[in-house]
């Protein structure tokens, strides 16, 4: 399709871009609503993205995401650098409820103009937000945020993927929640890049990093491979603690070796792949729902049309459906063009 920026988009765009926090949060809203208009936008800012690192944070609820994102948003500005924080929850719809507390929590960041803060939610179906996500990952990087990072809110299955968009992955545990053992079927310690012993100050601490350790010692690790380290850290200190000074230091590392690794540039490449894949098969389930498969399914259910063939006629459909939009859309643009020559005369 021939998409061409409307000039209100264009101007919301800049506006976003040029720093108006409130022009961003607005271009995030279409995200958000998966507007047809999102197309446009992120067409126009592609060539401004590819800059920002993402970093994903994730673990159960309870072992201290929020406070840790708090910690990390402190020492990142420490360091100057400008950071936004999209906290995702795909499990709950969206009420605004559940994710207050954490705005509130980094409420001291509130005022800083080099710090972005945004929550979003699932607005009834998942696949929504998963969509979306790597949207709202490419108008802060065009933005010019330096790290984004992403906090999910759970450990389930949506929230793997979620992370999985991250350059560097975080997962968070705590003693008495979140143990070694929930977090491996839960699946998150097989994305893990660093592991985050939180609640240092808690005497189990200790107990969650040898457990954690020996699950590590059980897989195997490519030579010139990443080992994750595992870190403890007391998040209620802040951007003083030790433990969230060496997670700074070793996310830096971590970018340094993706970096000279080539691994950063595979696992974009992976990512744009999945997204690609995630949006055809998208549309193309939305075209089987809406051109005469029922048709079809009675066909084969009555023996009289194989499935196979059935198949083939859908997706035939579907090429024929598309060269016609093409050829409309050619048609539209000649018009254009001619309007435009003439105007010009
Ligand atoms: P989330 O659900 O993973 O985002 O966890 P929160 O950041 O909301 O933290 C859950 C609770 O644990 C809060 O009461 C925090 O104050 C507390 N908490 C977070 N980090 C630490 C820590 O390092 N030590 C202790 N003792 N409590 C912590």
């Amino acid at each position: 399709m021939n998409t061409v920026a409307s000039p209100q988009a264009t101007s919301e765009l800049d506006r976003a871009l040029s720093g108006d926090v409130r022009a961003l949060a607005r271009l995030l809203s279409l995200v958000e609503d998966e507007s047809p208009r999102m197309r446009e936008v992120v067409k126009d800012l592609l060539p401004r993205t590819g800059r920002a690192r993402i970093i994903g944070l994730t673990g159960a609820p309870g072992v201290g995401k929020s406070t840790m994102t708090g910690a990390l948003v402190g020492a990142f500005r420490a360091a100057g650098r400008r950071v936004a924080v999209l906290a995702v929850d795909p499990t709950s719809p969206f009420t605004g409820g559940a994710l207050l507390g954490d705005r509130i929590r980094m409420q001291e960041h509130a005022t800083d103009e080099a710090v972005f803060i945004r929550s979003m939610a699932s607005r009834g179906h998942l696949g929504g937000l998963a969509a979306a996500t790597p949207q709202a990952i490419r108008v802060l990087d065009a933005a010019g945020f330096e790290l984004i990072i992403i906090e999910t809110v759970g450990v389930g299955q949506a929230e793997v993927a979620i992370a999985s968009l991250a350059d560097s992955v975080v997962v968070l545990l705590a003693p008495g929640m979140g143990d070694a053992i929930q977090a491996a079927k839960a699946g998150i310690l097989e994305i893990a890049d660093l592991y985050v012993v939180n609640k240092a100050d808690k005497p189990d601490a200790q107990q969650v990093v040898r457990d954690l350790r020996n699950m590590i010692a059980l897989g195997t690790i490519e030579p010139g491979g990443w080992k994750p380290p595992v870190i403890t850290a007391t998040a209620t200190k802040g951007s003083r603690d030790e433990g969230v000074a060496e997670l700074v230091a070793r996310l830096d590392a971590h970018w340094d070796w993706l970096c000279a690794s080539g691994e950063l540039k595979r696992r974009r490449h992976a990512r744009a792949r999945e997204e690609i894949t995630a949006l055809a098969f998208a549309a193309l389930r939305d075209h089987v729902s809406k051109s005469g498969v029922d048709e079809l399914a009675t066909r084969v259910a009555d023996g009289v049309l194989d499935p196979f063939q059935a198949a083939e006629d859908l997706l035939a459909r579907r090429a024929d459906d598309l060269l016609a939009r093409r050829a409309d859309d050619l048609l539209a643009r000649r018009a254009d063009d001619r309007a435009l020559a003439e105007h010009e005369d």
